[in-house]
């Protein structure tokens, strides 16, 4: 509009209508004598950062800034939506040294071997095209592991800055507010916001002991993961709080799971075999017969067993689209990015996977 208001924290236009979007502040804040958006007013009054996802052509470019620096990435993965964490381009970032970190450690089964956790990732991230020089893994909600993080991050950046970069909802906020928590106490002016080149948005940096910097990175949203999908006010039940308890399915040919109403999973054909679904406390499987599961979902949909979603937001949520699998090695996930996964036991089974359209359904090699 003609008399746009600007965020006098870091420069960007303020808006009022999208709480999750760059530039946004509560309405009652336009009163006041010096106006900030919300970023700004958190990090000033609270020493929190919120991330704020970038716009793709703007996140680009942010890469393609810090893929020209001699600069030390720290990259996390949320360790529950791996497929979903991934950043959709890597050529922007060819040279950089890179730290793998796979954060929400908590939220897979206590159990798990971590040695065998770390491989999987590695060799991930090098299917990926991605040189990881170190994998860790880390619960930054509780800040387990976070000094270990850091100590290495301090080794492998060898005198250069570093960058903390990640889709949203990784948890990059949560570790760096980790990180300044351990600062506490020390100089006020710790932080600082500076303009990155090329973008709209100021972000965040933290001094190092050498003069160097360690830059907070805002993310972005991955299209072709369920969140992007999604209404506001389903997002919550999407992110588990604690260990995911996998839940055990023997099937036989045509029958069905359903995932609330987010997603449903057709054994076509195939021996019996058995598959763990790894999903949010929300999504605990519903099992039906194939040829019930059309009216099921018809009539159903939105209802006790087939929620969430609200049946409000039925008309928010792009129609189901069916992918087909031919599972051809034994113990396969199928992965549903933003929802869970299904590990499938055996070798041979043919399955169709119902999810919102442009939700990218992927099968991989077991996690756990
Ligand atoms: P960002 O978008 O990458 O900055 O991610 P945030 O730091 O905002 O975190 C996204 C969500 O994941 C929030 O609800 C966090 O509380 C949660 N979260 C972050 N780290 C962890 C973790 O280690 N474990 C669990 N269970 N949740 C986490």
């Amino acid at each position: 509009s003609e008399n746009t208001i600007i965020c006098s924290g870091c420069g960007v236009p303020v808006q009022t209508s999208e709480p999750s979007q760059m530039g946004y502040a509560p309405p009652a804040a336009l009163d006041r004598d010096v106006i900030v958006c919300q970023r700004c007013f958190r990090l000033k009054h609270y020493n929190e950062i919120p991330d704020v996802p970038l716009q793709a052509d703007d996140f680009h470019r942010m890469l393609k800034t810090i893929g020209q620096t001699d600069a030390l990435l720290v990259m996390l993965v949320d360790l529950f939506d791996v497929e979903g964490s991934w950043l959709l381009e890597r050529n922007a970032l060819r040279t950089n040294p890179l730290l793998l970190v796979g954060n929400k450690r908590d939220l897979l089964p206590q159990s798990v071997n971590e040695r065998k956790l770390k491989t999987w990732l590695k060799k991930d991230a090098l299917q990926r095209g991605w040189t990881p020089a170190d994998v860790l893994l880390m619960n930054a909600y509780k800040g387990e592991d976070v000094t270990e993080v850091a100590a290495r991050m301090d080794e492998l950046r060898q005198g250069k800055d570093v960058y903390i970069i990640g889709s949203t909802n990784v948890g990059k906020s949560t570790f760096i507010n980790q990180i300044i928590k351990r600062f506490e106490g020390d100089d006020e002016q710790l932080i600082t916001t500076s303009t990155f080149p090329g973008t709209t948005l100021a972000f965040i940096d933290l001094p190092l002991d050498d003069g160097r910097k360690l830059f907070d990175t805002p993310g972005v949203i991955n299209p072709k993961q369920m969140l992007a999908r999604l209404p506001q006010r389903e997002m919550a039940s999407l992110q588990p709080k604690k260990e995911i308890k996998p839940i055990v399915h023997q099937l036989q040919s045509e029958q069905t799971l359903f995932f609330g109403g987010l997603a449903r999973m057709d054994f076509i054909k195939g021996e019996d075999n058995h598959f763990v679904c790894y999903f949010p406390p929300a999504f605990k499987p519903h099992r039906t017969k194939l040829s019930a599961a059309d009216a099921l979902y018809e009539k159903h949909a939105g209802e006790d067993l087939l929620s969430p979603p609200e049946k409000q937001s039925l008309t928010e949520i792009p129609p189901f689209k069916r992918q087909s699998f031919h599972i051809q090695q034994e113990k396969t996930d199928i992965v549903i990015p933003g929802l869970g996964w299904v590990t499938v036991g055996n070798a041979g089974a043919f399955i169709d996977v119902y999810v919102p359209e442009h939700v990218e359904v992927i099968i991989r090699e077991a996690i756990i």
